[in-house]
């Protein structure tokens, strides 16, 4: 009888671990971002000259954190503004570690790139011009950011419950190759990962699209997270209790068209918000697993650009040429030139069922489709606008037809002017070493 308890003792024990051993946790937090003091300064458009008048609705950092049945864990840290900096990733980072042990390459930052949203300070500061006082407000505003962050990820930890993932993909058609050349390629796959609780209920939706939120432009003065914004309002109002996190696309190339109002950001984000909807109700792959991270950086080396260059800009009559070239001197004349940009990418593998790729900066979306092609055997979301904003990231491809994103965007990030061609080579050889350290295996990649 003793022997007979003691065995299925170990048998309950053995099956108690293996359903621990597969049993996915999920927790959510969400923190409004919407600065509380005046003014706010919107960045995006280098001719805005005066703050925000209001707000359209409220703009939000939300955090969705991931556990294993290891006790593995990963956060994925979604924000409604333009774009992050190093300042800000590092702050939280160590804010994070010291709290919750979270090491770097589990911490994942988007950027919904709203035109409507805060300056992240220094970010773009080429295009501002502000008083001593007025910097030290918007780093004040900066450092709310920051702790608004941690705060959702310390109720996302707080909320870690047993949950089901799933992850399906849709399609949304409102995105256009805004540089409108002969290839003038998109992506329209709308990924949407969802999370319930065991008994059905759903916590979060998480999607992703690769489109620029300039739906509203520099006469906009209303804070609001854009198309964006909108979808997850409308899919935050559909599923009441559930939280709806984007994560913005390679979409340094991927405008909406037509654009201009608050009308069409609205139909754009119903637009998308149909699309998740849609996916929600097909049937979808089961996400469990072991979770898998890595983050890398490498360096997007700058062609050299001669000093006359910038000393001729000093004196020129473009204030934001002038501006990038006091920095570029200054730089030069404290013994660090600016020659590269650190550049960091990051990848996440939930089982073997899904798979984030997440690139920083203004990436266009040759990036995407290029990855999805190399690893086609994977169910992928491949994000841009991921840690930090530091520039557009042009392919090969847009590097040598120029224009925009190649070249004259450069001076409202403060860099000294093109990538080499070594460029797109770079950032892949990066992606390539994040995936072999999450057991990806490129499916025909090479250059
Ligand atoms: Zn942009």
């Amino acid at each position: 009888m003793q022997r007979t308890l003691f065995i299925m003792a170990c048998i309950c024990f053995a099956a108690c671990g293996a359903a621990a051993a597969s049993g996915m946790k999920v927790g959510i937090g969400r923190a409004v971002i919407t600065p509380d003091t005046q003014p706010v300064w919107l960045a995006g458009y280098a001719a805005r000259t005066v703050p925000a008048t209001g707000m359209l609705h409220h703009i939000w950092a939300k955090a969705l954190v991931i556990e294993d049945g290891e006790g593995q864990r990963a956060v994925i840290i979604t924000t409604d503004v333009l774009g992050l900096t190093r300042e800000l990733t590092t702050t939280v980072c160590a804010e994070l570690k010291a709290k919750h042990g979270l090491a770097r390459q589990d911490i994942f930052f988007n950027a919904s790139h709203t035109h409507s949203g805060p300056v992240v300070w220094p970010s773009l500061s080429v295009c501002c011009a502000f008083t001593p006082q007025e910097l030290q407000h918007v780093v004040a505003q900066n450092r709310m950011l920051s702790e608004r962050m941690m705060m959702a990820v310390d109720h996302a930890v707080a909320t870690l419950a047993p949950a089901e993932i799933s992850l399906g993909f849709g399609t949304a058609g409102f995105a256009i190759n805004r540089r409108k050349r002969d290839a003038a390629p998109v992506d329209h796959t709308v990924p949407v990962l969802r999370v319930s609780a065991p008994d059905g209920t759903l916590r979060a939706i998480l999607f992703n699209y690769a489109c620029h939120c300039t739906t509203l432009q520099g006469n906009n003065l209303l804070i609001n997270g854009d198309y964006a914004g909108f979808a997850m309002l409308e899919l935050e109002r559909a599923h009441p209790g559930a939280a709806a996190l984007f994560v913005q696309g390679c979409a340094g190339d991927q405008g909406p068209e037509p654009r201009g109002t608050v009308a069409h950001a609205a139909a754009y984000g119903k637009a998308l918000a149909e699309a998740v909807e849609h996916v929600l109700t097909q049937e979808m792959k089961s996400v469990e697993g072991a979770l898998r991270t890595a983050f890398t950086e490498t360096n997007l080396a700058f062609r050299p650009v001669g000093l006359d260059v910038f000393r001729a800009e000093l004196t020129g009559n473009d204030r934001f040429r002038q501006r990038r070239a006091e920095r570029i001197l200054y730089a030069y004349n404290v013994g660090s030139p600016t020659t590269d940009l650190p550049y960091p990418v990051q990848a996440l593998r939930i089982g073997k069922t899904a798979t984030f790729i997440f690139l920083s900066g203004e990436v266009v979306v040759d990036y995407a489709l290029r990855i999805k092609r190399d690893y086609s055997g994977e169910n992928l979301l491949v994000a841009g606008y991921c840690n930090e904003v530091q520039s557009y990231i042009p392919s090969l491809r847009v590097l040598q037809e120029g224009g925009y994103e190649a070249d004259d965007s450069m001076i409202y990030y403060g860099q000294p002017g093109p990538f080499t061609d070594a460029v797109e080579v770079s950032v892949l050889d990066a992606v390539a070493t994040v995936c072999r350290q999450i057991g990806l295996t490129p499916a025909s990649r090479g250059h």
